[in-house]
């Protein structure tokens, strides 16, 4: 490939920056550079886009110049979901992937009476991926590069040997007795004593803690130095967060289940949140969550995104993390990869730090081979529907 940042600067070596043939020179140069992007990308059409299900759900972007792009996301019903990702795809054919944040919109605004909610906005965030994964694929470059470049040399995770979160997910039993709160605090303890003073500890809330509850468990935290809490309330309710907020002072986070700027802005609004957890899979994609995370640069608060994809889904998260000015630790290691059905770029060090991906694209080589057996092996019909229940009285719990 041609390298025109060399010659320019071959160029202005030889004939001396300060001189009007100079600046003409690089204005030539800036053109025909603008014109070979332009050219490339006008030459690629999007020839077909599929979901697959392979326990999380894989979105395949093909395109006539045998450039494939991978996305993922979660959580649906794989029947819908498949359907939905069909409808949207089918008005996509022809048109060009690196048309990302237009086809964005397009998608988002297009249905007037559907826009938005979890169900359209994580597919979309499957088909964002895939075409930032194309887009890279296409410039021969990781994704970051193209999201303005990389702002740090590695990037923290946890699980690891210094970070560790505490909370599994599912309902809990509430009793909100001195018992219960002494039974959080030990178990932190715990931890602490085991990764030392410097280690990360998360207590998840999972939502399933009310807030009174939430509000005497977090102050008998406070000496043990918690990063942050996660999921304090369940979305939807700004005034709740608002409450804990001025309870509690142990950092809180959220955003798993947040979709898009606007809903995550209102967290910011009312300075009620101190760390943001998008999940790549369910906020809108690669696209949205730097946005997310310009958002919360305007605020000062950092990202922990949530991972709730496999291997591919945090690939594209991290390659949005190498791009962001203020991040905090990201959830995820290399151990969900169903029949290690993707090919990751990225390693782990001792410290528990990922390295960056290296691309083209995403930087995931999958085996569409195997993408389609597991596929193939999963029920066509839906298997059921969740119901979280308080085990001593039967009632429907959050969590
Ligand atoms: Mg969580």
């Amino acid at each position: 490939m041609k390298n025109t940042q060399y010659s320019r600067r071959e160029a202005l070596g030889t004939l001396g920056l300060g001189s009007a043939a100079s600046l003409g020179f690089m204005m030539a140069q800036q053109n025909v550079a603008a014109q070979n992007v332009a050219d490339k990308g006008a030459n690629l059409k999007i020839t077909d886009v599929r979901m697959f299900n392979v326990g999380k759900f894989y979105v395949r972007i093909q395109t006539n110049a045998g450039i494939t792009g991978w996305g993922e996301t979660y959580g649906l019903v794989a029947k819908a979901a498949i359907a939905l990702c069909e409808a949207m795809g089918s008005g996509l054919k022809g048109e060009n992937p690196t048309r990302i944040e237009h086809i964005w919109q397009r998608l988002y605004r297009g249905h007037r009476d559907m826009r938005g909610g979890p169900f359209l906005t994580n597919v979309i965030s499957a088909i964002d991926q895939a075409l930032w994964d194309i887009a890279g694929k296409a410039w021969g470059v990781p994704v970051y590069r193209l999201l303005g470049g990389p702002t740090r040399d590695r990037i923290r995770i946890y699980p690891s040997a210094t970070s560790w979160k505490i909370g599994p997910g599912g309902p809990r039993q509430f009793a909100a007795t001195p018992q219960w709160v002494k039974g959080y605090v030990d178990h932190v303890k715990q931890f602490r004593e085991r990764l030392g003073p410097n280690g990360a500890i998360m207590l998840d809330a999972h939502c399933a803690m009310p807030p009174a509850f939430l509000i005497q468990l977090a102050n008998a935290l406070e000496p043990q130095d918690v990063l942050f809490i996660e999921e304090p309330a369940v979305p939807g309710n700004i005034e709740v967060f608002k409450r804990l907020k001025e309870a509690i002072n142990v950092p809180l986070a959220t955003g798993e289940r947040d979709r898009t700027i606007w809903e995550f802005i209102p967290y910011l609004q009312e300075r009620c949140i101190d760390v943001l957890q998008p999940d790549i899979g369910a906020c809108g994609g690669i696209s949205q969550m730097k946005k997310i995370a310009t958002l919360g640069e305007a605020y000062h608060v950092p990202l922990a995104p949530h991972n709730a994809t496999t291997v591919l889904g945090m690939s594209a998260s991290l390659n949005v993390m190498a791009s962001i000015p203020f991040f905090l630790i990201h959830e995820g290691g290399k151990g969900y990869n169903p029949e290690n059905v993707a090919k990751v770029s990225w390693t782990i060090d001792k410290e528990g730090y990922a390295s960056l991906p290296q691309g083209p694209g995403l930087g995931v080589e999958i085996d569409e081979k195997k993408v389609m057996e597991i596929h193939a092996k999963k029920p066509t019909k839906p298997t059921g529907w969740p119901s979280p229940r308080h085990e001593k009285d039967g009632g429907i719990a959050d969590y």
